[in-house]
């Protein structure tokens, strides 16, 4: 079958499909297959919608089917239940310039999470100001800020608290914080060009090209500790306060590359937030808004060009023959036999390891007395002798029943947690295939896998990962695969395309 309809074409369509021979009765078909329910093929199904049928001669997509190899949506945006409460588990929270994902929560009806200040931040290091934070070198606290103030604490207690955090803070650190926050904001800067609206920005082909459209590109060639030294951060602060935060947010250290380095960094800017009851109802929400057909517990095993369609074939045995195919899914550690074979630079991802414990921190371990207090979010150094990247505190239920989570390399054994815990009601561990290891200079796969209609959303994360990314790289290939199905079909190189709703390019940028 060629390609789709745009509407002037549904006539020579049909002519044809009658003409297609009988198809295998246990053989479904599909214009468009998603393989994965994250945030990048519920973004890309959302944009593709929106994206098609606004005018004569732009193609429709009605039959979308999303595969999901687990029995729920949302990938690494995932919460676990402890305690009888729920934490986010994988990607937990959104910097406010996200406008991808804002957007997606106001029009799906989907309230920012409001908690208590004091634990507000579960992974990051948002307002140091408020938050009891400190860093740990494997035998001592080298730097903590001042421990919360009492709930009854009058507002000016407070602000007088949080000056005296801010100063200490700035003491150790110096202006090498400034020169730390231009870094990030020319960074958010370059990327919220990603949300100008068609007719200033090109429908890429290459995560290479979008990168240095953006201005980006040259983040990905050096390290995050090779930009920052040329920008006059202190050695200090960039094996202190930076490696704690790429260590939090990307389980690795300032090794990896700047542009993944500053996004790391913006999880310390304020204003982040997270979905009430789980990031996950983002995914959720746009696959239903789309009105796609989703196929959970379809897991797919092969996918095979032939004669004009790509055939997904699942585990189940059930397969499927696609016009357009999208990967939306890193595919380093997946085993889908593709036929013809497809060539990506080889990937590691960095697994991290999510562990929940409900219980108490036992002071013993950080060398401090019986009965002292520990800050709500430890950060530590890049020495081997440490065990885990952070822990921090999610919630208090009373003095020595909390619920902690703890981000490390390898997974913690009971004995390590029993001694890193004087007491310890539940656990849960969660082993992540979580992000690639960022290595400068990136290498990125191709965008278009076969140069025909087969698309790969995950070779942007490369660049960085994160819930914006993925939305972002899914935009790009949703306007791809209509530009290309437009001029297909026209016999035309490129189309302008064309938006339902103008308010969704974010024109206020
Ligand atoms: C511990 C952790 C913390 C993080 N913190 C943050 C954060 O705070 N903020 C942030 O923005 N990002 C964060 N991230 C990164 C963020 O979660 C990811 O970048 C983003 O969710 C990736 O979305 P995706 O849709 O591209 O991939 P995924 O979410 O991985 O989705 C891919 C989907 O494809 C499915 N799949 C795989 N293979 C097959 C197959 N063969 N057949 C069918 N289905 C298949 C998978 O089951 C999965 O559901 C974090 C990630 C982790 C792991």
């Amino acid at each position: 079958m060629t390609f789709f309809g745009a509407r002037v074409a549904i006539l020579p369509l049909l002519a044809q499909l009658v003409l297609l021979p009988a198809v295998d009765p246990s053989t479904e078909s599909a214009q468009v297959c998603v393989v994965g329910a994250g945030i990048g093929g519920a973004s890309f199904a959302y944009f593709l919608k929106q994206y098609s049928c606004n005018s004569v001669d732009t193609p429709c997509f009605s039959d979308i089917h999303i595969f999901e190899r687990r029995s729920n949506v949302g990938g690494r945006m995932a919460t676990a239940t402890i305690a009888g409460d729920t934490f986010e588990a994988g990607a937990s929270i959104i910097h406010p310039k996200n406008l991808h994902a804002v957007r997606f929560a106001s029009i799906l009806g989907l309230r920012p999470k409001t908690e208590s200040s004091e634990f507000r931040r579960d992974r990051n290091m948002s307002d140091l100001t408020t938050s009891w934070f400190g860093i740990w070198d494997g035998s001592q606290f080298l730097f903590t800020t001042l421990p919360p103030p009492p709930s009854s604490s009058s507002a000016l207690y407070r602000k007088i608290h949080s000056f005296i955090n801010a100063l200490r803070i700035f003491w150790r650190y110096g202006l090498s914080l400034l020169r730390m926050n231009l870094f990030v904001n020319k960074m958010v800067e370059s990327f919220l060009l990603y949300y100008k609206g068609f007719e200033s920005r090109p429908i890429f082909e290459t995560v290479e090209e979008m990168l240095k459209w953006s201005g980006l590109y040259n983040g990905t060639r050096r390290t995050l500790k090779e930009e920052l030294q040329d920008v006059g951060l202190s050695p200090l602060l960039i094996s202190e306060l930076v490696t704690v935060m790429t260590r939090i947010n990307y389980g690795q250290n300032v090794s990896i590359s700047g542009l993944a380095g500053a996004v790391s960094l913006a999880g310390s800017n304020d204003g982040l937030w997270s979905v009430d009851g789980g990031n996950w109802q983002l995914a959720a929400g746009l696959i239903n808004y789309s009105n796609v057909t989703l196929h959970l517990e379809e897991e797919v095993v092969s996918i095979g060009y032939c004669e004009k369609h790509y055939v997904l074939s699942s585990a189940k045995g059930n397969s499927f023959n696609c016009e357009i195919t999208v990967i939306a899914t890193p595919l380093d550690e997946l085993n889908i036999t593709f036929i013809p074979s497809i060539s990506i630079p080889r990937r590691r991802l960095q697994h991290t390891f999510t562990t929940f414990v409900r219980g108490l921190l036992n002071p013993k371990y950080f060398g401090l007395s019986h009965g002292s207090e520990i800050p709500n979010l430890i950060g530590t150094l890049e020495l081997p002798k440490i065990p885990f990247s952070s822990i921090s505190v999610l919630k208090k239920y009373g003095e020595d029943d909390k619920v902690y989570k703890i981000f490390s390399r390898t997974p913690l054994p009971d004995g390590l947690l029993n001694e890193v815990f004087s007491s310890r009601k539940e656990t849960i561990k969660i082993d992540w295939p979580a992000y690639p290891h960022f290595e400068a200079p990136e290498v990125f796969a191709p965008i278009l896998l076969d140069g025909k209609h087969l698309y790969y959303i995950n070779s942007f994360e490369n660049a960085a990962s994160t819930i914006e990314t993925s939305a972002v790289a899914a935009e790009n290939v949703a306007r791809l695969v209509v530009s290309r199905v437009s001029s297909l079909h026209l016999n035309m190189p490129s189309k302008k395309l064309q938006t339902r709703n103008q308010d969704l390019l974010h024109h206020e940028l």
